[in-house]
């Protein structure tokens, strides 16, 4: 059976962007206490991820976006980012142990201390621009683990799989055009942030979904064009940005997805993973907000990083 490894961080749940944001510490509570439940604590192993360092957030943000960043994280009451994103004063530190998490666990797959990894991080990722934060997003904890892997241990092709309700524009400003790298992402649209529907470079596979769509729709665009530019790309890793806010539960937005679809498209990736790359995957917490479903689909997503 393969060792998946859980990477978290006690700094991630501080982060707090007031009263009623749905992008809150409870999310990583409802996660522990499926894992609980369920069992799964017994066949994890448990990371308390590092910081990330500057080096490693440069690979993907500019210096000046960082150093902003660092200047405007208060040290009492809240910073507005923009109108969804704030910053408390543990904010800064949870963003860098949650890109920090996604770094560090590429380095224990890549040295085969696990076989993939799942990273129970906040803030998500996938909205962070190389110059912007937005969407509760700080820093693209996927594509700086992504950018880990190819520029600093030397993998020449690396994929980023993203099934979040929303398009993570982040990654693409990231990926688009940029060699060695490959975005696939499902979302539904039109949604926040308005965006994947433009002319791209061939490193973009953006597969959206009209509101209402299912599990069905999310299974046929895997089968149909993820794994086909998969095979064609041949990765030797895979990226995860792995937001559960498709759920049918999830009021965020209007898809109809349930934990076997999170378990199905999981277990598709990990069969290419296996055949293709070594096994390795690297999967990070997106969005996800009905906290229950939230719970169940992590524990659902790590049975399909497990398999059988
Ligand atoms: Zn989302």
């Amino acid at each position: 059976m393969p060792t998946v490894g859980f990477f978290t961080s006690p700094a991630c749940r501080k982060h707090d962007m007031g009263n009623e944001h749905p992008e809150c510490p409870e999310r990583l509570d409802a996660i522990q206490d499926q894992l609980l439940s369920s069992g799964m604590e017994f066949v994890l192993r448990f990371f308390d991820a590092p910081q990330a360092t500057r080096a490693q957030l440069e690979r993907v943000h500019t210096r000046e976006y960082i150093d902003s960043i660092y200047s405007r994280a208060p040290s009492e009451g809240i910073e507005v980012l923009d109108e969804d994103t704030r910053m408390c004063p543990d904010t800064l530190a949870a963003a860098l142990h949650a890109a920090g998490a996604a770094v560090d666990a590429v380095d224990k797959v890549i040295a085969g201390e696990v076989n993939s990894a799942f990273c129970s991080v906040r803030p998500p990722g996938h909205h962070a621009e190389r110059d912007k934060a937005m969407g509760f997003c700080l820093f693209n904890n996927i594509a700086i683990a992504a950018a880990h892997a190819r520029e600093q241990r030397g993998l020449a092709r690396v994929a980023v799989l993203d099934f979040d309700v929303h398009h993570g524009n982040g990654t693409e400003d990231f990926v688009a055009g940029r060699e060695g790298y490959l975005l696939c992402s499902s979302f539904q649209s039109p949604l926040y942030p308005f965006t994947g529907t433009e002319e791209l470079p061939d490193n973009i596979v953006n597969t959206p979904l009209e509101a209402g769509a299912g599990g069905d729709a999310l299974r046929s665009l895997v089968e149909n064009e993820w794994l086909p530019a998969l095979e064609k790309f041949q990765p030797q890793m895979l990226f995860i940005s792995a937001g559960f806010d498709g759920h049918v539960e999830d009021h965020m937005a209007q898809l109809r997805f349930n934990e076997d679809d999170y378990r199905w498209v999981t277990e598709k990736l990990r069969e290419f993973a296996d055949a293709h790359c070594e096994g390795r995957i690297v999967s990070a917490l997106e969005g996800g907000y009905a906290l229950s479903a939230l719970g169940r689909s992590v524990v659902a997503h790590l049975k399909g990083l497990i398999g059988n």
